[in-house]
């Protein structure tokens, strides 16, 4: 003891499990600080205008923070709680506080790296040494058996050389206890609620797949539901592709967006099922899609910014449309396909929304409408609860075909996919109480029916219910021939 203090930066690691910076400061003896900083940018606005953290991802974000308090007070400590800029908020209480070292998280897009960039000159300027850690990957970056530049361009070749050559380290355990903080004249500082960020509390929907409560022990919980309490995880590859209820997939994300969940902590556990329980297809298949958030974060280590541009990864240009009255009934669920609808209206009021709806939602405004993949792109970074920026954009530069997909202009069939994913039309029906009343055979094409029927079945097409705004198949074409002359 004696020793200069450690500042533990809390970012988007919001979590006392695998967490190697908390771990390793602990093991020095050193009294350890650890501190969140609300970043006030936060509250701000997109390029495109939208509301940057959205209300379901604001709730999810105080409820983790307020739970990671809790965790440290349990352990002896506590958690400072600062709103502000963290470039100048950091430095600053690193120097009040004395501190000999600040612990953090590496984050790898732009934003967050800029704002870790001033963080460190401003400490090199205090004389304030730093140890930056890497955390939030089932890889470590330094396990990878090739060179960041050198990261193949398609997730295939990428997932076999890591899962032949490479190994993932086991988790960082919590620390049993941590020094008290004695913080004299310092403030602990209070956790914000929705009412200071001027957010309305989000309503509640009885339609929504869970009821997301933010935090590592919502987290754990989920784990124990999820994998212990209701065995679904032996089936997670056959329902994966699901769209309705809480079990179809892990639902994880919003607790890995945050960092109260890490992926390796998540692949113990899928150890542990495979040991106690079951080793499957499925229990393969929830890493399998670990491993592509972890591409995703990789590829965003290669490229840098290349995410965020129209052009994307690859370059590619496209005169991408930036209609708002097209993009309005896309954003609002009313553009006559009830899957897009539905997916839409879902998202707007819970927050969440399957990954067979994002692949479609995504598909149909860039291969359907034209439009600007980034104002997708930005919706979704706005409403999402599970918000992750390399998840995100890398998804969307995915699906809008500029970024790992070479294979050319790919779309999905909408019509088959409402078919093929919801053939009794339950999903739609869920979040479309208008066509409620319509027959499965006829509830994907509504258009189709006719006045005798609309009758019938209590919608009035135009009126209840949109008619498309487009036509799917001559939509798809006209778009096909302007990505095939633009790459001329
Ligand atoms: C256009 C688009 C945008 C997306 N935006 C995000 C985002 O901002 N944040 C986000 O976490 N995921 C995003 N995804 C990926 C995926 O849809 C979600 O991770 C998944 O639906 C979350 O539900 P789950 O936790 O039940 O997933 P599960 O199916 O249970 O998968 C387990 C975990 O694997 C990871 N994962 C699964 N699929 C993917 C994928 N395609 N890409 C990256 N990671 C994946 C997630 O961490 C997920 O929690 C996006 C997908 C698309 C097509």
């Amino acid at each position: 003891m004696g020793e200069q203090p450690i500042l533990l930066w809390y970012r988007n690691d919001l979590r006392s499990r695998d967490h190697e910076p908390l771990y390793q400061a602990a093991q020095t003896g050193a009294p350890v600080i650890p501190v969140y900083c609300f970043d006030t940018r936060w509250l701000g606005k997109t390029a495109f205008g939208f509301p940057k953290l959205g209300v379901f991802r604001a709730k999810f974000l105080i409820e983790s923070i307020a739970n990671l308090r809790q965790t440290l007070q349990q352990l002896g400590s506590n958690l400072i709680v600062r709103q502000g800029l963290p470039e100048a908020i950091i430095p600053q209480l690193a120097k009040e506080l004395q501190v000999g070292a600040v612990y953090y998280h590496q984050e790898v897009t732009s934003e967050e790296r800029t704002v870790e960039e001033a963080v460190v000159r401003t400490l090199e300027e205090y004389g304030i040494t730093r140890q930056e850690f890497w955390g939030a990957t089932l890889y470590h970056r330094d396990d990878l058996p090739f060179a960041i530049a050198d990261l193949p361009e398609i997730f295939t070749q990428y997932r076999k050389k890591v899962e032949y050559q490479a190994a993932i380290r086991s988790t960082f355990p919590t620390p049993e206890s941590l020094p008290p903080l004695n913080l004299e004249t310092t403030e602990l500082g209070e956790i914000p609620s929705l009412n200071d960020w001027q957010i309305e509390y989000p309503r509640s929907d009885p339609r929504a797949v869970l009821f997301f409560t933010g935090g590592e022990r919502g987290g754990q919980q989920r784990i124990k539901d999820y994998f212990w309490k209701g065995d679904y995880l032996q089936e997670y590859k056959r329902t994966r592709n699901g769209m309705l209820g809480a079990n179809y997939s892990s639902k994880f994300s919003p607790w890995i967006a945050f960092g109260c969940l890490s992926p390796r902590y998540i692949y113990e556990q899928v150890q542990d099922y495979e040991a106690k329980r079951v080793k499957n297809d499925s229990t393969y298949w929830l890493i399998f899609e670990l491993l592509w958030r972890d591409y995703f974060r990789f590829i965003c280590l290669k490229h840098g910014n290349k995410i965020f541009y129209p052009s994307g990864l690859q370059g590619l240009s496209f005169p991408w449309k930036q209609d708002w009255s097209q993009f309005t009934r896309w954003q609002q669920g009313m553009t006559g396909f009830p899957l897009v609808d539905a997916n839409m209206r879902e998202l707007a009021a819970t927050g969440f929304m399957s990954n067979r709806g994002r692949q479609n939602v995504a598909s149909f405004l860039t291969k359907n409408l034209g439009m600007d993949w980034r104002m997708g792109a930005e919706w979704f970074e706005s409403c999402l609860i599970d918000y992750d920026p390399c998840s995100n954009w890398g998804n969307w530069n995915y699906t809008a075909g500029v970024g790992n997909d070479k294979r050319g202009f790919r779309y999905f069939n909408i019509a088959k996919q409402s078919k093929d994913y919801d053939p009794k039309g339950d999903y739609v029906k869920h979040w479309l109480p208008e066509l409620s009343k319509v027959p499965p055979t006829k509830v994907h094409q509504p258009w189709k029916l006719l006045s005798v029927e609309q009758n019938r079945f209590g919608v009035e097409l135009g009126v209840d219910y949109p008619l498309p705004m487009v036509d799917l198949s001559e939509s798809v074409q006209m778009n096909r021939h302007i990505y095939e002359v633009s790459q001329l």
